[in-house]
């Protein structure tokens, strides 16, 4: 049984997972970044504590994924955008302190990838991409069963990628960055951008730009239409570069993926010749909205028991 903890920039998620990847028990908070990380990480602890008691069982372990970037071997934040003034804090020894167990950390896109290919749509796979759509994109690679590394274990932000230098400037310093053109968000900065004012609505977000769409409303099907294009052309790009044998969508945006998959699929299909883009198995992740807590649970299996249940 290990405890899992999925930190973001608004909320942070802690469960129980089994060695299955069932969660047995889950909490959650908002981050509430200003009252700093020693008060957020009393929440955790509380909701650990909590979740093992009501579950009857001790931890044997925890996982934690965190938004990005982070030091997945020393456990210290780095300078995370949504998470200002934590850079230099290590939750894993936090929690090692308190618990008395073994903590292993991930940037929570590689943390989903493990669950994925351990307990969900990407099992068996060798050659896996996941890919996260949400306020931001995130992707992890994952080859041979093992989690790709890049320099000193950074994580690669294959969702800054430069797709057009002349589009929007994005915080990680470029311009036309994937996650400026792609990422929900995006389709908000598209519409407040473009679209008459009769069509500006001061809640507009990207999963109600999907659901007018699905009406029939003409700069909601053209934001999809663009959406679903960029997110061919990045996506296009890693089946170029990796010729993956499979890529896993998930995220917040990708709930409304029938609207984008056909266009996807076309893009690939005009951009990939020089490699078999038809044989690369494009899908949706399969752990649903607990992909963070099992995920989580994953790093420990995968830091500490490599050959363990979970493999
Ligand atoms: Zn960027």
């Amino acid at each position: 049984m290990i405890g899992a903890v999925d930190i973001g920039g608004t909320k942070i998620a802690t469960g129980v997972v089994d060695e299955n990847g069932r969660v047995l028990a889950k909490a959650e908070c908002p981050t509430d970044v200003a009252r700093g990380f020693d008060h957020a990480m009393q929440q955790v602890i509380k909701m650990l504590a909590q979740g093992a008691h009501h579950s009857g069982i001790k931890l044997e372990g925890i996982g934690i994924g965190c938004t990005g970037p982070v030091d997945p071997i020393t456990g210290l934040l780095g300078n995370v955008n949504t998470l200002p003034g934590w850079e230099g804090t290590n939750p894993v020894e936090k929690l090692s302190v308190e618990f008395g167990v073994r903590v292993a950390m991930e940037n929570d896109a590689d943390a989903a990838a493990l669950g994925e290919a351990a307990w969900g749509a990407g099992k068996g796979k060798v050659r896996l991409l996941y890919v996260t759509v949400g306020t931001g994109i995130g992707a992890s690679l994952i080859l041979d069963g093992k989690l790709y590394r890049g320099v000193s274990d950074f994580h690669p932000e294959m969702g800054h990628h430069v797709i057009e230098p002349s589009g929007p400037l994005c915080s990680c310093g470029a311009r036309g960055c994937w996650e400026s053109l792609a990422s929900g968000p995006s389709m908000v900065e598209w519409i407040k951008t473009n679209a008459p004012p009769s069509y500006q609505t001061p809640n507009q977000s990207a999963q109600l730009i999907c659901a007018q769409a699905r009406e029939g409303a003409e700069w909601a099907r053209r934001a999809v239409e663009r959406e679903a294009y960029y997110l061919g052309v990045g996506l296009a790009n890693l089946v170029t570069l990796f010729a993956p044998e499979a890529i896993l969508l998930g995220g917040s945006v990708m709930k409304s993926a029938d609207l984008f998959l056909e266009r996807i699929h076309e893009v690939i299909g005009q951009n990939c010749r020089l490699v078999p883009f038809e044989r690369v198995r494009i899908s949706l992740a399969s752990l649903g909205p607990d992909v963070g807590l099992i995920g989580a649970a994953q790093v420990w299996h995968y830091r500490f028991q490599p050959c363990g249940a979970s493999s």
